[in-house]
């Protein structure tokens, strides 16, 4: 509780108010076989360095580190001195030790069409696109912009990068030909590797075109490096070179050199919920030896036997460090797939992970919500007995979507690991242990070992259990953000100067009874309603948990009697009325479940909310039609269309009371 300040009511930094009793325990066989157990969290508690040092040494070095952290804050260096290959970790170690047939990746493309790559394969590949890049002149240090459908390419072009020494800067392949100008302009990049195009939702969609124009505009870009996928017409620049010309005529044949544990790996551009995109730096050692080491924990990854799938595009950091970097430095199989969910058909996910058996299923909390909105009778036609292991991650999940996922997606069988990290974390920091952690629906429950987060109130002193606030990170991690690409400062007062001394990632979260970690969305969308600091996600996820309900956003909105006041955007379930009393039923059912401080002034049905590209909310938007603003940014925006959707709702929503 914050110190009680005289004359005003006393007040949490952020209230708690969702109880939540179900509890999952690990499936035995897992749990007796995990690749992780509880004592990894007291060997960390006890040297947490020592610790970090044991997951570095799953890599290859070429040669050893003097220093595990060289910490001056907040700037960090891990594994000083240390030079490896990042390429060569995630392939060539493989076929060296005999796993040279072994698949790395079967590919589905959304049409039907499918490849598999082998570890021998993907060694042969990468290094012909290494030498490919060499000779355009990409050189160690150089950068390299990537916009590129889902296909094997893009993984080929990350790793050819990694194998140089290049700096790459996936774009993701639906941004506008603006922003990827500025970012191809803040990067300062000399390449861009595209393709025509990528098929989405039944139909090619090129990509040429918004390659063409932000190009014709970027004086920095000498190359444009084009895959032919979809076969459609290209206009020809005189930058342009074609991948069949110039890739397939390389050797085979290529030497990787180890680079510095501290050169630049990539820049990643955040997925802007809360406003412009910052540039992520992201290095060589300390990121490949987290991202490596939490998916062989946090999954119970087995190379010998699981099919492992993270649907996320490789344009966000999920792709780049759970379809790339982290699943391959393990010698993991993974299903890649190009499209959309519902291209043929709503089962097409189902369909995928019946055809390759998948046993490890990573994927985003607005997937799921989408997938219980569509009905359950959907995946119910397809054999998933295959799966394993679940995971989530991208937003809070709703404890009634984690319940929906894990029975209807798992069989009731599969544990769910509710992952939350950052483009700017690089890899998982908080997260159940399939094999150790009995799992609560909703929740995150602890950091990882090796992991050092608190809850804290706005004096940066530690909440009690049952208490909310704002989530730190106390100690470096070897995965973090290095600084913004080309503006320490902005590094430094973004994370590191709101508590002295802690990485502050912008969330809040709470702790529970046990003293295990919630979630509770970003700090700036906490609303202030009668003196009590209300979180997004709780009052999301008790109208979520309404049977009518599939998806809900809320918002603060200015109110004269109680400061702010909560407005509720809402998506029926598929069979919901949209009837006169839905409004009234659903506030009933927040007071009930929450509190009466926690009813919304007004529930809007809306048929579909703002989202960023990679299926964030972004309650700032709604905010501003809550308040009857002009809308602010949309560039990250993924359908324009919806705002003007969801502000036609807006007069017949006026005061409920
Ligand atoms: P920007 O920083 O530009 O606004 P962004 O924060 O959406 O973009 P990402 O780095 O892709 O970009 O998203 C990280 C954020 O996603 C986290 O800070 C958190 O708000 C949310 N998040 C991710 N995983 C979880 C999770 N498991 N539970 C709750 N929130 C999560
Ligand atoms: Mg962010």
């Amino acid at each position: 509780m914050a110190p009680e300040t005289p004359g005003r009511e006393t007040q949490e930094t952020l209230s708690n108010l969702l109880r939540e009793d179900r509890r999952f325990e690990p499936p035995a066989d897992l749990a007796a076989a995990a690749n992780v157990t509880a004592e990894a969290y007291e060997e960390a508690a006890q040297d947490r360095l020592a610790f970090w040092e044991r997951a570095a040494e799953r890599l290859t070095w070429e040669q050893r580190w003097e220093t595990a952290l060289d910490w001056k804050p907040p700037f960090a260096k891990w594994f000083v001195d240390g030079k490896l290959n990042v390429a060569y970790n995630c392939v060539d170690r493989h076929v060296e030790a005999g796993h040279g047939d072994k698949v790395a990746y079967f590919w589905e493309g959304e049409p039907g069409d499918s490849r598999t790559i082998t570890y021998a394969d993907l060694q042969k590949e990468v290094s012909k696109a290494a030498n490919a890049l060499t000779e355009l002149g990409v050189g160690k240090g150089d950068r390299v912009a990537i916009y590129m459908p889902m296909i094997p390419e893009l993984p080929v072009s990350l790793l050819a990068c990694a194998r140089i020494g290049a700096i790459h800067s996936v774009v993701f392949g639906g941004f506008s030909a603006t922003a990827l100008k500025s970012r191809i302009d803040d990067a300062d990049a000399k390449l861009v590797i595209t393709a025509d195009g990528g098929f989405r939702r039944g139909a090619p969609s090129a990509l040429k075109p918004t390659v063409d124009e932000a190009v014709a505009d970027c004086p920095s870009i000498e190359h444009v490096l084009v895959v032919r996928r979809t076969g459609q017409e290209v206009a020809q620049t005189d930058k342009d070179v074609w991948w069949h010309d110039i890739v397939e005529r390389q050797s085979a044949e290529h030497t990787p050199v180890a680079h510095d544990a501290e050169d630049p790996l990539f820049i990643l551009y955040t997925s802007g919920t809360t406003g412009k995109p910052k540039g992520i730096l992201h290095t060589t050692g300390g990121y490949l030896t987290q991202s490596a080491w939490t998916h062989h924990a946090v999954f119970d990854l087995k190379p010998e036997s699981d099919i492992y799938w993270c649907t996320a595009d490789i344009g966000w950091v999920t792709g780049h460090s759970y379809i790339v970097y982290g699943p391959l430095a393990n010698g993991a199989t993974s299903v890649i797939y190009e499209g959309t969910p519902d291209t043929p058909h709503r089962g097409r996910f189902w369909e995928i992970i019946q055809k390759y058996r998948v046993t490890i299923l990573y994927t985003a909390p607005t997937a799921i919500r989408t997938f219980m909105k569509w009905g359950d009778d959907i995946p119910a036609k397809f054999d998933m007995s295959s799966l394993r292991v679940l995971g989530s991650v991208g937003e809070p999940i709703n404890p009634e979507a984690y319940v929906w996922y894990r029975e209807h997606i798992g069989g009731d069988r599969t544990p769910v690991v509710d992952t939350w990290w950052q483009t700017e974390t690089g890899a998982i920091m908080i997260s159940p242990l399939p094999g150790v952690t009995a799992a609560k629906p909703g929740a995150a429950m602890k950091p990882l070992p090796g992991i050092v987060a608190d809850v804290v109130d706005d004096q940066a002193q530690s909440v009690p259990n049952g208490g909310g606030g704002f989530l730190v990170v106390r100690e470096p991690w070897p995965s973090m953000l290095r600084t913004i690409w080309g503006d320490d400062q902005r590094y430094i007062d973004t994370y590191w100067s709101r508590f002295e001394g802690f990485y502050f990632p912008g969330d809040g979260a709470k702790k529970d009874e046990d003293g295990d970690l919630w979630l509770l969305g970003r700090v700036d969308d906490v609303m202030l309603v009668s003196g009590h600091n209300i979180s997004t996600t709780e009052v999301e996820s008790a109208l979520v948990s309404h049977p009518k309900v599939a998806e809900a956003a809320v918002v603060g909105a200015t109110d004269p009697v109680t400061t702010q006041a909560i407005v509720s955007f809402v998506i029926l379930r598929g069979a919901a009325e949209e009837g006169e009393d839905i409004a009234k039923e659903l506030r009933d059912h927040v007071s009930k479940t929450l509190g009466p401080i926690a009813k919304p002034r007004q529930i809007l049905i809306v048929p579909e909310l703002p989202k960023t590209r990679s299926g964030k909310i972004m309650r700032r938007l709604l905010r501003d039609v809550a308040e009857n603003r002009s809308i602010g940014d949309v560039t990250t925006l993924a359908d324009s269309s919806v705002m003007k959707l969801i502000s036609e709702k807006l007069p017949s929503a006026a005061s409920e009371d």
